[in-house]
């Protein structure tokens, strides 16, 4: 699972490639990645009033959580495929809380799985 979370990762023609796994009771629900493209529910508008027209791994298969699911989301760097930090930003942590995701897991800085109470 997580090798095919990274081609889609990798192939997604971003800077960064992020993907993210929304699991049920330890089944993959939906693997996502940062992409473009938006979702009406999902806009950001900052302060100076523009739109963000990209989407975050998290918001890609968070439209899909019950409560109680667990997140996944891990990053790859282009060079050598190994990950890199992940950690949710706090836009995405919100709409995390809102759906009810009880745990989030995300790559840090060495690689390394570390775990977040939302
Ligand atoms: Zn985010």
């Amino acid at each position: 699972m997580y090798y095919k979370a990274r081609e889609k990762a990798l192939n997604n023609g971003r800077v960064y490639h992020l993907a993210a796994i929304l699991r049920r009771k330890g089944r993959v629900i939906r693997v996502g990645i940062n992409t473009h493209k938006t979702h009406p529910r999902f806009t950001r508008t900052y302060p100076d009033g523009s739109i963000a027209s990209h989407m975050h791994a998290e918001m890609s298969v968070l439209r899909f959580a019950q409560p109680g699911d667990t997140l996944e989301v891990m990053r790859f760097k282009k060079c050598d495929h190994t990950y890199a930090m992940a950690k949710p930003c706090e836009h995405c942590m919100r709409f995390i809380r809102e759906f009810g995701i009880s745990h989030v897991r995300y790559t840090n800085y060495n690689g390394e799985w570390e775990a977040l109470q939302p």
